[in-house]
C-alpha cells in the first residue's frame, strides 16, 4: 500500500486532518485500556484507494529545538512516504516554519501537496493564494474542522501515488515479523530460526524500503519473515529516535499474519513493549508473546508461573496470545515458536458456522440479560461472522446506543469459550437490523 505522509509547523490540524482521513475505522477498533493513544499511523481510504497515512507531528524526537523537530519530521516523511501533504494554516498565512518545511521538501522528487487548512466557507477561499508563493503548485483549502474540501486533496493525493507491484508470495504463505524495542533479540531469534538445518530459504525476496523478506519453507509450509530489525543496523541519521523504529515495526505489523512480540527477559516490560503490543492488537494480527533471553535469567520452578502472571497483568489486551519462553542464544524452544505460529494463524484465518455461533449467543443472552437503557432493552437478532483475519462478528440488534461495552466483552468471551480462537483478535460490530 502506498504511505502518505501529513507534515507542517505545529498547531496547523495535522492530527485533525489525519483523524479525518482515518475516519470511521478509530471507532470500530475498541479501546485498550491502559495505553496511550499517541496515532501517528494508521490505514485509510478513499473511493478504491487503499493506503497507510502517518501524522509525522506525533513522531516526538526528544528534546531537540523546535526547527530541529520540524526539520527531522520532514525526513522522516520524504524518506517514509511515497506522497506528502504539506500542511499549513491558512488563517495565519506564510510564515518562516512553513517556509522552512518547505525548503526540506525541496529536496525531495516525491510529490508534495499543499494543503491549507482552517479555510472554514468559501469566503476566506482568498487566503490561499498567499501560499503558492510556498512553490508547491495549486494550494488546497480545507477544513479540519468541518470536513471540507478532504475529497479533492485526496483525488490529488491519490493521483501521485506509484504503481503498485504486488507481493507475489504463495495463497497460504503465512508472513510473520519480530517487533520489540532494539536489543531485545529479534535479530537473534531471525537468525535462529533460519539456522534449523531443515528450513529451506527459498529466497531473500524484495527488500522493501523499511524491512527484509524472506521467504522459506518448513514441513512444506511456506513462511515469509518480515525483518525489520536488519535494516535498522544499516543506520540513518533519525534512527536515534525511538518513535522512529516505531513506525517501522507499524509497517510490518500491517504487512504481517502474525506478529511476535518479543521482549526481554533481563529486563521486563517497558512502556514502549506495551505500545508495539497495542498496534498489533489493533491491526487485528495474530500475536504471540515471546520472551527472550530466558537463558539469562536467575530462575526456580516458579519463575515462569510468576513471569506469566506479570505479562497477563502488563498485557490484559492480549489475554488471547500465548506465552512462550526461549533463548535465541542456546536456541531453547526456538523450534516450538513455528508450530504456535501455524496454530494462530489458522485460528485468525478461521470461520465459525452461523448456526452454531448464534445457539452460543442465544445460550449467552440466556445467562446474562442483554443491557437496557431508560427502560429499552437491547434485543440481538442474530450475529453472523464477516470476515477473517482478524475474525469479525456483526451482531444485529434493536437499537446500537444500547449495546455496552462490558456486554461486548462478555460476548466475546462466551464466543472464545465456544470457538479456539487462541492467539488472535475477535471483533464485534453492532447493527441495527434494517
Ligand atoms: P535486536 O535489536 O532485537 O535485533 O537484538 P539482537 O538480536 O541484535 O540482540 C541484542 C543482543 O542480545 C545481542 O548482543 C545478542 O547476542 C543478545 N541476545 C539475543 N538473544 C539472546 C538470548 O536469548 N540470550 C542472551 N543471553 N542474549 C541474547
Amino acid at each position: 500500500k502506498p504511505v502518505v505522509a501529513i507534515v507542517g509547523r505545529p498547531n496547523v490540524g495535522k492530527s485533525t486532518i489525519f483523524n479525518r482521513i482515518v475516519g470511521e475505522r478509530i471507532s470500530i477498533v475498541e479501546d485498550i485500556p491502559g495505553i496511550t493513544r499517541d496515532r501517528l499511523y494508521s490505514s485509510a481510504d478513499w473511493l478504491t484507494h487503499e493506503f497507510n497515512i502517518i501524522d509525522t507531528g506525533g513522531i516526538e524526537i526528544g528534546d531537540e529545538p523546535f526547527l530541529e523537530q520540524i526539520r527531522q519530521q520532514a525526513e522522516i516523511a520524504i524518506q517514509e512516504a511515497d506522497v506528502i501533504i504539506f500542511l499549513t494554516n491558512g488563517r495565519e498565512g506564510v510564515t518562516a516554519a512553513d517556509e522552512q518545511v518547505a525548503k526540506i521538501l525541496y529536496k525531495t522528487k516525491k510529490p508534495v501537496v499543499l494543503a491549507i487548512n482552517k479555510i472554514d466557507n468559501p469566503d476566506m477561499r482568498s487566503m490561499i493564494y498567499d501560499f503558492y508563493s510556498l512553490g508547491f503548485g495549486e494550494p488546497f483549502p480545507i477544513s479540519g474542522s468541518h470536513g471540507l474540501g478532504l475529497g479533492d486533496l485526496l483525488d490529488e493525493v491519490a493521483k501521485n501515488f506509484p504503481e503498485q507491484d504486488e507481493e507475489e508470495y504463495p495463497e497460504n504463505v503465512i508472513k510473520f515479523s519480530l517487533i520489540g524495542r532494539p536489543n531485545v533479540g529479534k535479530s537473534s531469534l531471525v537468525n535462529s530460526f533460519l539456522g534449523d538445518e531443515r528450513v529451506i530459504v527459498s529466497e531473500i525476496a524484495g527488500t522493501t524500503r523499511d524491512a527484509i523478506d524472506t521467504q522459506y519453507e518448513y514441513d512444506d509450509q511456506p513462511y515469509v519473515i518480515i525483518d525489520t530489525a536488519g535494516m535498522r543496523k544499516k543506520g540513518k541519521v533519525y534512527e536515534t529516535t525511538e518513535k522512529y523504529s516505531v513506525l517501522r515495526a507499524l509497517r510490518a505489523i500491517e504487512r504481517s499474519d502474525v506478529v511476535l512480540v518479543v521482549l526481554n527477559a533481563e529486563e521486563g516490560i517497558q512502556e514502549q513493549d506495551k505500545k508495539i503490543a497495542g498496534y498489533a492488537h489493533e491491526a487485528g494480527k495474530a500475536v504471540i508473546i515471546v520472551v527472550n533471553k530466558w537463558d539469562a535469567v536467575e530462575k526456580d520452578e516458579k519463575t515462569m508461573n510468576k513471569t506469566t502472571k506479570m505479562i497477563r497483568e502488563h498485557f490484559l489486551f492480549l489475554d488471547y496470545a500465548p506465552i512462550i519462553f526461549v533463548s535465541a542464544k542456546t536456541n531453547q524452544r526456538v523450534h516450538s515458536i513455528l508450530p504456535i505460529i501455524n496454530r494462530v494463524s489458522e485460528n485468525h484465518a478461521m470461520r465459525v458456522t452461523s448456526s452454531v455461533l448464534n445457539e452460543v449467543i442465544e445460550d449467552s443472552v440466556a445467562r446474562n440479560p442483554a443491557p437496557t437503557d431508560k427502560g429499552r432493552r437491547l434485543r440481538i437478532y442474530y450475529a453472523t461472522q464477516v470476515a477473517i483475519k482478524p475474525p469479525t462478528f456483526v451482531v444485529f440488534v434493536n437499537e446500537p446506543e444500547i449495546m455496552h461495552f462490558s456486554y461486548e466483552r462478555f460476548l466475546e468471551n462466551r464466543i472464545r469459550e465456544s470457538f479456539d480462537f487462541e492467539g488472535t483478535p475477535i471483533r464485534l460490530i453492532t447493527r441495527a437490523r434494517t
